[in-house]
């Protein structure tokens, strides 16, 4: 039996390329948005009323709400979820080093199915819909299973790890073991739950990873067209050992390892000169900006305005919990325009380019903007109701500003994945 549901009221803030904001009812069926009807449309076709002919199931009031495309983050470790507020005050190398791989390697199936779970709740509650995460080496079906069972949309890979003197036993593979198991878990999860979970490959970053093995992840995302999701150019010293290791600047050397494709998501990009973005220009390869993960471990401010400005799909992520310490895009994006200001102007990134990034730029860089990012007629129904009536929103007139820089998490009244409600009146529904 075909289910159908109703958004009425609302304002939708559509994120389309026309940039609407519609007074509209939103109707939805089989998971897919079906029609929008603005006020007039509804009058006009009084007395042939749509849903007269198909009542929906189930009706959510918008009233006092904006209707947006959920929020797709494109950078997230769910494993570490459980390492929240355990890896204080430490640069990237030593972060790693010392705090986050022992952790994920002493990780079990229950602990990761755990941590994923704690992490996935947090995200919907927030209103995010979408993430692309970088997963970790062993028990990745956990990540898949947490989603699987919570809704979110998920695109997430196992950690390949298998060169580097640092990289610790417990997370240290065989080449051939890692790239066995990563075709054994395309196998299993990509496409599954009507193409809710995908599979990305992701070699952790180039110092975690042989030639061999990044060569391998580019023939892999090619034969089964997939995306590639990695870290590069975070920190200065990761960017200078592998310029003394390789030869090469980061992005010059993944360019050679055939990872610089429009399937490709690199998380950060910070320290990244002008032939480094005249690659990702010309390769299409899309950005993740972490700003909180930047600011927390002392990495860098990435040159988000100048990327963008290049035609590089930038868009954004929380990180990691433990970097972080939340997975709040209200946070990333805030913090995504704030950090701009004093570099480069006050006028660098205005607050309707940041929530792009935060939804059909999103999108875009995982290839799925004909069905996400936006509200289309057709498009899946991965929506978000958040209230614009709060105290310390008002006056609330401009939604863009309102929801970059005056709204919190704990707005998103309700959440929908694929046409399925997640969180209703701010309850996860899952168990229900
Ligand atoms: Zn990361």
């Amino acid at each position: 039996m075909s289910s159908s549901l109703l958004i009425q009221n609302g304002t939708l803030v559509t994120m389309n390329a026309k940039e609407e904001v519609l007074n509209a009812d939103l109707y939805i069926e089989d998971g897919k948005i079906k029609k929008i009807l603005t006020k007039d449309q509804k009058e006009s076709q009084r007395g042939t009323d749509l849903f007269e002919i198909c009542p929906p199931t189930t009706v959510l009031d918008a009233k006092n709400c904006w209707v947006l495309p959920g929020f797709i983050q494109t950078h997230v470790h769910l494993c570490q979820t459980s390492f929240r507020n355990l890896a204080e005050d430490l640069e990237l190398l030593d972060w790693l080093k010392e705090k986050i791989w022992p952790m994920e390697g002493a990780h079990t199936q229950a602990s990761l199915f755990s941590s994923a779970s704690l992490g996935i709740q947090e995200l919907l509650l927030g209103g995010t819909t979408t993430v692309l995460d970088m997963g970790t080496v062993h028990h990745t079906d956990e990540i898949f299973k947490a989603a699987q069972k919570l809704g979110i949309r998920l695109f997430c890979g196992k950690a390949m790890m298998d060169a580097g003197e640092e990289t610790p036993k417990s997370l240290k593979e065989d080449t051939h073991a890692s790239l066995d198991e990563t075709q054994r878990l395309i196998e299993t999860w990509h496409g599954k739950e009507n193409g809710r979970l995908s599979y990305a490959l992701a070699p952790r970053f180039a110092l975690s990873c042989s030639e061999k093995l990044l060569k391998a992840c580019h023939d892999l995302s090619e034969k089964n067209g997939i995306m590639i999701h990695t870290h590069a150019s975070e920190n200065r010293s990761e960017c200078q050992a592998i310029e003394t290791q390789k030869g090469k600047k980061t992005i010059h050397y993944l360019e050679d390892m055939g990872l610089c494709t429009s399937r490709s998501c690199f998380a950060h990009c910070i320290w990244v000169d002008e032939s480094e973005m005249e690659v990702l220009k010309k390769t299409n390869t899309r950005v993740s900006h972490c700003p909180s993960s930047n600011l927390k471990l002392g990495s860098g401010i990435a040159r988000v305005p100048e990327l963008l400005k290049e035609g590089i799909c930038v868009t954004l992520g929380a990180d990691g919990a433990p970097c972080n310490n939340t997975l709040n895009m209200f946070q990333e994006m805030r913090l995504a325009g704030l950090i701009q200001k004093p570099r480069v102007g006050v006028q660098a990134l205005p607050a309707k380019e940041i929530l792009k990034m935060a939804t059909c730029y999103g999108a875009k860089a995982l290839h799925m903007e004909n069905a996400i990012g936006s509200i289309e007629t057709g498009h899946q129904a991965d929506l978000i109701l958040i209230q614009k009536d709060a105290l310390h929103q008002q006056p609330a007139t401009d939604p863009y500003t309102t929801i970059v820089y005056a709204s919190y998490a704990s707005d998103v009244k309700d959440v929908l994945v694929n046409g399925k409600v997640c969180v209703r009146n701010r309850k996860l529904l899952f168990n229900e």
